[in-house]
């Protein structure tokens, strides 16, 4: 079992299967990105020697995510492989949308058992100005795909900026009326690459309840207030879908944390907004042993940070989101 030094279990992993992305959101990265050689990355047998490694430390929730993951070759295999890992029990995926209309159904049919869709906005013009490129018809199709293919519950994850999607907090909000989803509202994070601009932007949930309160009515909350994973989740009177918010920077949920990440390099990232790294692909390619391997992965959880230190200025700069895997 994975236990770090404040007694949290850690047993879900979210992978970065590439730092490549079709789009390049402008919070996320500069747009004369550069992205890693696809040799740096971890290759498909060393990912699935990986998530063997974990499972036997009992990890038993996936999340595959990048980058963009249907960007890589091979994804369906890939995550057919993944899900034939016994022990591999959830295994879900983050992404833009962009190529999910073709791919929904094959990789349901390998195994992939829900999906997150990451979508800011819902005007088309604002998608494209938001994300650098990409069609939000595209993603639309995605999401019908993802639902036609069982992929549920389907969550929507909105990161709101300000400045370029607040004012659609309440339309987004709306979408759960119609749609059984979950539509989540991300506080904005800062990372390297971009921080200026996500300092000056960020909306806090509790400005985003009062915003949703007031055209739509209130908010129900469900599970007593309780974290749903890693978001607060409320209902509207009559709605299909519920409402979350994911609020990592005004109120953390460090305590309750249970992942570690692997990035798309093959280190294993102790939280999401700490530089603490351990690199796990470097001796896995000098020939370190499965029993070395996982007595480096037992040691780094072992000292996983309680969590961001943003309050005292330490903003994560050795990675931008993209290579993390958000
Ligand atoms: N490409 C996939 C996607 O779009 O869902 C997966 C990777 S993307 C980095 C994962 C999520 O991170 C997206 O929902 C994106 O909006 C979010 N994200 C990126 N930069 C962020 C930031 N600075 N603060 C908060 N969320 C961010």
């Amino acid at each position: 079992m994975a236990i770090d030094i404040f007694g949290r279990r850690i047993h879900y992993l979210r992978i970065s299967l590439t730092d490549h992305c079709n789009l390049r959101c402008i919070y996320c990265m500069p747009e004369d990105v550069s992205f890693r050689p696809t040799a740096e990355l971890m290759q498909d047998d060393e990912i699935i020697r990986l998530v063997n490694l974990f499972v036997r430390l009992g990890f038993d929730k996936f999340r595959l995510t990048g980058g963009e993951p249907t960007v890589r070759a091979g994804i369906v295999e890939l995550v057919r492989a993944i899900h034939q890992i016994p022990g591999v029990r959830a295994l879900s995926m983050t992404t833009n949308g962009v190529l999910f209309s073709r791919l929904a159904e094959p990789l349901a049919r390998a195994g992939l058992q829900r999906v997150n869709f990451s979508l800011d906005t819902l005007e088309p013009t604002r998608f494209r100005q938001l994300t650098r490129r990409g069609s939000i018809g595209d993603v639309w199709d995605g999401i019908q795909a993802a639902e036609a293919a069982g992929l549920l519950p389907i969550k929507v994850n909105t990161v709101v900026a300000r400045g370029y999607s607040d004012d659609e907090i309440v339309d987004m909000a709306r979408l759960t009326l119609e749609h059984p989803w979950q539509v989540r509202f991300i506080e904005l994070m800062p990372f390297a690459g971009a921080t200026e601009f996500q300092r000056s932007q960020v909306v806090s949930a509790e400005e985003m309840v009062a915003r949703i309160e007031g055209a739509l009515g209130s908010l129900e909350s469900i599970n007593g207030g309780q974290l749903d994973g890693e978001a607060r989740v409320f209902r509207l009177a009559g709605s299909k879908g519920t409402i979350g918010f994911i609020n990592t920077i005004t109120q953390p949920f460090c305590a309750t944390c249970t992942r570690a990440r692997l990035t798309a390099d093959g280190r294993l990232r102790l939280c999401l907004l700490c530089e603490d790294e351990v690199d796990l692909l470097t001796p896995l390619r000098s020939g370190a042993t499965d029993g070395e391997l996982r007595q480096m992965i037992v040691d780094g959880i072992w000292r996983k940070p309680w969590g961001n230190r943003l309050r005292e200025g330490q903003i994560p700069l050795n990675r931008i989101m993209s290579e993390i895997g958000g």
